[in-house]
């Protein structure tokens, strides 16, 4: 069997992140591949666009400079280099899907939780980002922490 040769790790940056990328890592390690993550940050406007006539340039930069301390705190912690890190604005699903082209991934791993219910009928982003995938995509399915 092949082996991997470049890993996309996807983390939302909870406490379930450590979870999916110490997996990340080992398939990494195992694979002698090459480890990227990647935090998407979804736009106010997507939420709030239609809604609230408001301008939210500036909440958003100021999202957008937390998460990226904090994605760079959580690489640093997992020993991923900067040029590693993505930090982007969009949709999670599309923007993960867009990267790992762009990377020329052949692995994503995100975490699921195992869902049922109503939530199962929302989906959720692991399964975003199952459908229309062009690699392969590792669900590591995470305890939640309630
Ligand atoms: P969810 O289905 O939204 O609870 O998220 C499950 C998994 O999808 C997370 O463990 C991450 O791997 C990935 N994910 C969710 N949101 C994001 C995000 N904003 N950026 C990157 N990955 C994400």
């Amino acid at each position: 069997m092949s082996q991997y040769t470049k890993i996309l790790v996807a983390v939302d940056l909870s406490e379930e992140s450590a979870q999916v990328s110490e997996r990340g890592h080992a398939v990494a390690r195992s694979n002698n591949a090459e480890l990227h993550l990647i935090h998407v940050i979804e736009p106010l406007s997507f939420a709030y666009g239609g809604d609230i006539p408001m301008d939210f340039s500036g909440i958003q930069d100021e999202i957008l400079q937390q998460a990226t301390q904090q994605l760079k705190r959580f690489a640093e912690a997992n020993g991923i280099d900067e040029e590693h890190q993505h930090i982007i604005l969009g949709r999670p699903e599309a923007e993960i899907h867009a990267t790992a082209k762009e990377l020329g991934a052949d692995l994503i791993v995100v975490g699921s939780h195992g869902r049922h219910g109503l939530a199962l009928l929302l989906g959720s982003t692991a399964n975003g980002v199952l459908h229309g995938a062009h690699c392969d995509v590792l669900a590591v399915r995470v305890a939640r922490h309630e």
